[in-house]
């Protein structure tokens, strides 16, 4: 399939490199492709970001038949252009398709289509150190109709927008709380999605966790409320004694492409890691006799998120000290470093443009 591209007639004033923030600037061409039930994925093109206009009864407004994916453009050192692990975004993509009765998309085509787009818009990749150029591919149902049903028509689309450094203000431990009054996602659901439902879910007990003065929520499963799940949209890591361990994949608990690269990076230097069940009581328990290390999140925007502070009912802990631990900050750098071009990736896991 061939892609068409319309260029914008007029070109956004390029921000400020080290004033960005977080998903407020967006580039000035976006990817948009559809779908109907005669003709499958068609009409392919690259064209200026723009409103997409649409009826008040669009499926996906009322039903939330909705998927997403979170990756980044790095500007390596010498001024090339290179993805972290594209078609694990791609892949995950479609699982998150067929989850929500959502047609596949063929995901080397996408990955085709992204790296036109970032063509077009190579330069809105920053290169100040830490910024990278965040890529949301996303499909909407896009029926106008009401009722409850898969849409038969479907919109595929990417933007762009320049981000910041995560850590402008310093590699800072967060405070986060569990929550037992809500829980994130269930087995047999679509916790394991990125799916939009998921996140206007989370939102209550965020904002509970923030009035409280905490950054983020740790999730425990939705079943026994007992075992540890996600912490905020991030997959959790416990360092006890000398063993790495992150909750195994439940169906439940996104399937973090940092996550797994994590696992992967501790294999390879020859850590204990286990993918196993992990209850809130162990942590607590670990941390009591001293053997808890580390806590801390990984995720694309963040990489890797250190964890100070743990509130579990009336139970306050202080991890390390309140300070980053020695593998959360040996995790951020190996993976920062590879996503930069800094030092060489493992087989496959860096993409050029
Ligand atoms: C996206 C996401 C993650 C992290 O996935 P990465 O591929 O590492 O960015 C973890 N949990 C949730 C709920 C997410 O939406």
């Amino acid at each position: 399939m061939q892609i068409t591209i319309t260029n914008a007639e007029q070109l956004k004033t390029k921000p400020d490199e080290n004033q960005l923030g977080f998903g407020t600037i967006f580039t000035d061409h976006m990817f948009n492709m559809d779908y109907s039930v005669e003709k499958g994925w068609h009409n392919p093109r690259i064209e200026p970001y723009a409103p997409l206009v649409m009826d008040p009864s669009t499926m996906v407004l009322h039903y939330g038949q909705g998927v997403f994916e979170g990756l980044k453009a790095y500007r390596n050192d010498k001024g090339g252009v290179q993805l972290f692990r594209p078609q694990e975004n791609f892949s995950r993509l479609n699982q998150s398709n067929r989850k929500l009765c959502i047609p596949e998309i063929d995901e080397a085509f996408a990955l085709e289509a992204l790296k036109q787009l970032l063509t077009v818009e190579k330069d809105w990749i920053p290169s100040a150190p830490g910024t990278s150029l965040y890529i949301r591919p996303t499909i909407i149902a896009t029926d106008p109709f009401l009722g409850v049903r898969a849409s038969f028509t479907y919109r595929f689309f990417i933007i762009l927008s320049p981000v910041g450094a995560y850590y402008a203000e310093g590699f800072n431990p967060v405070k986060i709380m569990v929550t037992k009054e809500h829980v994130r996602a269930v087995r047999g659901g679509v916790g394991d999605t990125k799916t939009l439902g998921n996140y206007a879910a989370s939102l209550l007990a965020g904002d509970l966790a923030h009035k409280a003065g905490y950054t983020q929520v740790l999730w425990l499963d939705g079943v026994e409320q007992k075992y540890v799940e996600e912490v905020g949209a991030m997959n959790i890591f416990f360092v006890i004694d000398d063993e790495l361990v992150t909750p195994e994949l439940s169906g439940s608990i996104l399937p973090g492409i940092t996550r797994d690269s994590v696992l992967a990076l501790g294999r390879s230097w020859g850590m204990k890691v286990s993918e196993r069940k992990i209850s809130i009581d162990e942590v607590i328990d670990a941390h009591a006799s001293g053997h808890l290390k580390e806590i801390f999140g990984s995720g694309t925007a963040a990489v890797i998120s250190p964890v100070g502070e743990l509130k579990y009912g009336d139970t306050v802990i202080t991890v390390g000290d309140g300070q980053v631990g020695p593998l959360a900050h040996k995790f951020f750098q190996a993976i920062q470093d590879i996503q930069y071009g800094v030092i060489d990736a493992p087989q496959g896991w860096v993409e050029a443009v």
